[in-house]
Order: C-alpha cells, then structure tokens, then sequence
C-alpha cells in the first residue's frame, strides 16, 4: 500500500509534473515557426518564379504558392544559383511545362520563337536568352521542360503537402491529447491547489496550535521550574526531617530502655505499694480500734470529771468600777501548790445585819467554794477554751454537749460565750473557738473516714417564748414568735419552728451568724430594759457524722447558753408599772433557772420524772441533758464588793450543780 502523501509532497510532484509539460511545448512542429515566417521571406522566395514566369510572359497559378515556394525555393534558388551547370531536372522542366500551358488559357500576346531553332539560346549575363520570336519551336520546347519542371515539383510539393498535412493531423491528435492532458494536468493542479490551500490552512491551524503548545509549554516550563524548586525544599526539609527522626529515635531507644527500667520500677513500686497498703489497711483498722479506744476513754475521763462539770470564772474590774478591798476574792492553790490550775475560790462578806452578842459589828465571813475549775479574773479567752475544748470534741464523738453560762448581769457571761467587742481574736468567746475546733477536728477525722456536717440555729428565749435570733429580711427584729416541736412523730429530735437553721463549714459562716444575731438584738434593746440580759441565747450545733466504709453513724447536738441575768429584784422596791413589768420578767427567768436546777437534780436523783417541760429552756435543752449528755456550767462571778450577794447566791447554785452526778453518759451511736 502506497503512504498517503502530504498536501506539500503532492505540490512538490505537481512541480515535478510541470517539466513534461515544457517538454510537450518543444515537441510542437518546428514547421509551424517557417510557417510565421515573414511576407518578405515569402516574396524572396517566389522572386525567381515570378521572374521566369514574367520573363516567359505567361502567368502561373498554384493551389499552394506558399507552401510550394517554401519547399522548393532551395531548390529553385539551386536552380538560379547554378545557371552554367544545369542539373538534369533543369531539362525535364522545359519538356514537363507543355501539357499545363496546353490546357491553359492563352495569355496575352508574347513573342514566339521562330520554327526551326531547336537549341535554346545561350544564357546571357545570368539571364535566360530570349529565343526569337520566331524560334516557337525552341519556346515551346521551352515550355515543356519548364511545365515538366513544374510538375515534378508540383508532385514534390504535394508530398511535402501530404507530410505537411500528415503532421498537421500528428500534431492537432498531439495537440488534442495535450489538452486532454492540460486539462487533467489542470484539473490536477486545482486539486493540488485545492490541497495546498487545505494544506496552508492545516498548517495555520497547526501554526495556531504550536503557539498554543509553544505557550502551554512556556506555563509547564514555569510550573517545573516552580515543581524543581519546591521538589529542593521538599528535599532539603526531608534532611532535616531525617536527621529529627534519627534524633527522635535515639531519643526514643533511649526512652524505651527508661521505660523499661521504669517499668521494672514501677513493678518493684506495685508490689511494695500492694505491701503498704496492706500495712497502711492494717494500721487503719488499728487506727481505727485506736479512734473507738480514745473515744471510749475519753468518754470515761469525761465521766470521770463527772458529767456535769461547774467551772468559776471571775471577770476582771472594768475600768471606772471600784477596787474591792484586798482579800475580797482569793484563789487557794490546790493541793500540788500554785502550779496546779486553781480550783478554789474564797469571797468574804462582811454582813452587817449580823449582829455580835456585845452589839459590836460581826467581822467579815468568808465563804469558800470549790468547783472542777475556778478561772481568776486574768484568765483569757484562750485558757478557758483550752479546758473545754475535749468536751466540745465529745459531741464529734455523738455525746450531746451542754455549756451554760450563769451569773448576775454584768458578769461576763456573753463575754464568756460570745467574746468581747470590737472583734479582737484574743477576745473571741467560746461560741466560734469551739466551731473553730470542730470545723479543724473534723477536718482531721475526714483522713480516718468520717465525713461532718453542722447546721446551727440561734434563738433566745424571752419571758417564755422563744424568738429567732437568725431572722432575715422582713422578720428580722420584729420577735415573731417561735414554737418548739418535735422533728417528726415518734422523733426525739426537736425543732423551733419558724427558726432557720443554717449549714456551716467554716469561721466565716458562724462569724456572719453572731453578727446577725448581734444585730437582732441589738433591734429589741430598750432604754429602761436591756432585753439581752433578761432572755436566754441558745446556740445550738447539730453536728452529724458519717464514716461510710465502716457503716458508722453519729449525730449530737452542741449546745453554747447563754442564760438571762440570775439577779433577783430587791423586795424593798416599790412597785411602779416599770417595776411590775420587771418582776415579771424576773419571775420567769428565775422559774426557768430554777427549773434548769430542778431539771438537774431530778437527773441527779436519777427521778422517774424529769421536769422538761416547766420552762421552755429546759424543754428546748431536753436532748442536751441528762442521759448521755455532758453538762458545763460556767458560773460567771462580778470581782465588784458591791456584787458579793448576787455572787454568793450564784456560787451556792452553781455548788448544788456542781454536787450533781448525772449516770454515765452514752454516746449517740447507730
Ligand atoms: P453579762 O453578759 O453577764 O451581762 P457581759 O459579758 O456583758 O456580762 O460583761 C459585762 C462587761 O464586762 C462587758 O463590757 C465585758 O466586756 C466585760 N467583761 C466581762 N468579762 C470580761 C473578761 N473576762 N475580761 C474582760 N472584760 C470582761
Ligand atoms: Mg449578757
């Protein structure tokens, strides 16, 4: 199969195939140029026939003068050339030129040869010699060979005709097929023509789209150059990233075999973590035996200071109050000297009313009382904390604690409870040192298991009825009156109700409380009557812990009172409605003091009935005496001379409670 050609391929052999066409061009007869020959030409070469033919007087006729003067006029020329030699047609003319005059037309007259002259004259200066008119013989002789001559020649010119005619027919059958191949040669040359302008427009378009490329290649190039550069960044970060990753793993080699040191470490750890937390389990449980044990003995050192403890506390001369007179108060040393804690106390009285049998003034009578503690006026807050502080503990441990403060107005019982003014911390009362050491004991009890919680309450109860000292917001002050109820039927638990009860956990919470409480009171002062002194303040703990994974329970309240002045009125008073009202009040607070002792006595003697119920302090407190609970009393004591009967009266309570022993008390316990 023969490869197609390109369209430029095809126009080259089109080039190619111009070359036989200029050959065919040349293969044209070259008669055809004799044949545009000049009209001058022509005439030199009919010339010497006309010459003759003049010369005879005759007029000559051809069919093809042209053609005939064109073959022959060498010869002829030959012929005139070479007069002195004829050549042998020379004399054929002469005999072959008679026939054709016979049937020819005379012409006009010429002169004829004379009859007897058969030689033709001879040639005179290149001309033929004119035979003599008379010579008609000769002429005629002439003639002949001359029309001899001419049909000789006519026979040659009808040859070369005919070759003429042969050629002319050769050369219109070579012309018809040159056109025939002219037309396909153009034909040919428009197809070519045809392809080459589909060729110029394949390459225009292929132009186009080497421009393109040419341009896209330009983008690519730029794109590789970019890919090349990037491709070197790439390669460079890679040698660093190689070289972090060699460091990494060496790093990592030297990790792991750390790691694995470590884990033989941490082995080695478990199993001696797995032994001291067997140790540490068994310390607990034994810390624990020890915890019951401390509980247990403590309660039994309690016990054995007696369930109700009586504690003295004699406060100091305030400034602008008289001196009293030196022996008026003394403190004997116990029986191990003064560095024993005092537990003595000696107030002498001189008594006027006392008469001698002489009628002579009695001398001063000094009167001696004993307690578990006696606090000489220089005590601070902190010493007489310190004593109590392991009975406020018992009530972590589920005891119900009770501390009273008795004594006349003026004695330092809310100094005792509550603390001095201002908010010095050496002056805080027992109140927020003994949640201090709750809060921190708990705090301790927490890393053996145990788990605290403490709501505190603060009411004060006024001539029999009981009065939120918590009040917030629009009861605040105003002594809406309060009840005390059973938590729930059946419960031993009691409440107040319409009194809040407040979750503590912390200095600042109980700090806030005394504050409001401060401030509620402050509210219900009175000019003529300071109601603080003539009312009960109770503050009360309920403390409740939990140790979880032992299944331990306990809940005990706390609670710190503050009791109304004990002083009674003086009989020799007249009796004003001021002063009615007074004794009113003094009424009630002496029936419920003396009922708190009634209360204590009938525990003491261990009665069938127990007077609870006769006042609302001793029902409120119920919880927190008798049974299981543990009793303090502070018996707060005026140094003042002026105050000694109001203090007598108060010791010689305080003794009768003191002299109390309430049967052993039992923790609260689940
Ligand atoms: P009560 O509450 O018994 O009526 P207070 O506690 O109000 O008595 O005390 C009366 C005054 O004596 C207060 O000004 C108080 O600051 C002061 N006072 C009481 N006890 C002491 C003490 N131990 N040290 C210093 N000042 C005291
Ligand atoms: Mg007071």
């Amino acid at each position: 199969m023969e490869p197609q050609r390109s369209p430029l391929l095809e126009v080259k052999g089109n080039v190619e195939l111009k070359r036989p066409l200029a050959k065919a061009a040349s293969r044209l007869p070259l008669s055809g140029r004799r044949l545009k020959r000049g009209p001058d030409q022509m005439e030199e070469a009919l010339e010497p026939e006309k010459k003759r033919t003049r010369g005879l007087g005759t007029r000559v006729t051809t069919t093809h003068p042209r053609a005939a003067a064109l073959s022959s006029a060498p010869q002829t020329q030959g012929q005139t050339a070479v007069p002195k030699a004829p050549r042998k047609p020379a004399p054929r003319c002469s005999t072959a030129v008679a026939p054709v005059l016979k049937t020819q037309k005379p012409g006009p007259v010429v002169p004829v040869q004379k009859p007897g002259t058969t030689a033709a004259p001879p040639m005179v200066g290149g001309k033929k010699p004119k035979r003599p008119a008379w010579d008609l013989k000769g002429q005629l002789c002439d003639l002949n060979a001359e029309l001899k001559c001419y049909r000789e020649r006519k026979q040659v010119l009808d040859q070369e005709n005919q070759q003429l005619r042969d050629q002319l027919q050769e050369a219109q059958q070579q012309a018809l097929a040159l056109g025939a191949e002219r037309k396909t040669l153009e034909e040919e040359l428009t197809r070519v023509r045809a392809q080459a302008e589909q060729g110029q427009r394949e390459l225009g378009n292929l132009s186009a789209r080497v421009l393109e490329l040419e341009e896209r290649l330009g983008t690519q190039e730029g794109l590789v150059q970019e890919l090349q550069k990037e491709q070197l960044r790439l390669q460079e970060e890679r040698r660093g990233l190689a070289a972090r990753l060699g460091e990494q793993e060496r790093r990592l080699q030297t990790s792991e075999a750390s790691l694995s040191d470590s884990q033989e470490e941490v082995a080695s750890l478990r199993q001696e973590a797995a032994a001291r937390e067997a140790i540490l389990a068994e310390r607990e449980d034994r810390l624990h035996g020890l915890e019951m044990e401390r509980r247990r003995l403590h309660n039994q050192l309690q016990e054995l200071k007696g369930n109700i403890r009586v504690f003295c506390r004699v406060r100091p001369v305030l400034p602008g109050e008289s001196t009293p007179s030196p022996g008026f108060l003394q403190f004997p040393s116990g029986p191990c000297g003064p560095s024993d804690p005092p537990t003595r106390l000696s107030l002498s009285r001189s008594d006027e009313r006392r008469g001698t049998l002489s009628g002579a003034p009695a001398g001063p009578t000094r009167h001696e009382f004993s307690f578990d503690r006696v606090f000489p006026p220089g005590s601070g807050q902190d010493e007489v904390f310190e004593e109590i502080s392991m009975l406020v503990q018992s009530a972590l441990d589920g005891y119900p604690v009770c501390i009273f403060a008795y004594g006349q107005t003026g004695s330092g019982k809310t100094f005792t409870m509550e603390g001095g003014p201002g908010g010095d911390p050496q002056m805080e009362g027992l109140i927020p040192r003994a949640l201090r050491h709750l809060f921190s004991v708990a705090q301790e009890l927490s890393g053996q298991g145990w788990t605290y919680s403490f709501v505190a309450s603060y009411v004060e109860i006024y001539n029999e009825t009981v009065r939120d000292l918590l009040a917030t917001g629009t009861r605040k002050g105003q002594g809406g009156e309060c009840e005390i109820r059973r938590a729930g039927p059946g419960s031993e638990e009691l409440t107040v109700t319409n009194a809040r009860y407040v979750p503590v956990s912390c200095e600042r919470e109980v700090e806030a409380l005394l504050h409001l409480a401060r401030q509620n009171r402050a509210v219900a002062r009175t000019a003529q009557n300071e109601r603080s002194s003539r009312s009960h303040s109770v503050f009360q703990l309920q403390i409740s812990g939990e140790h979880a994974s032992r299944g331990l329970q306990c809940a005990a309240p706390l609670s710190l009172v503050d009791l109304a002045g004990s002083e009674r009125l003086d009989p020799g008073l007249a009796l004003g409605p001021g002063e009615r009202e007074r004794l009113r009040e003094t009424q009630a607070i002496n029936s419920s003091l003396s009922t708190l002792g009634l209360v204590i006595m009938a525990l003491s003697n261990k009665e069938s009935h127990v007077p609870y119920r006769n006042s609302k302090l001793t029902y409120l407190l119920q919880n927190s005496l008798g049974g299981s609970a543990k009793m303090l009393m502070f018996v707060n004591i005026s140094p003042l001379e002026e105050n000694v009967s109001e203090s007598l009266n108060s010791l010689r309570f305080a003794s009768k409670v003191n002299q109390c022993v309430i049967g052993t008390a039992q923790a609260n316990k689940k």
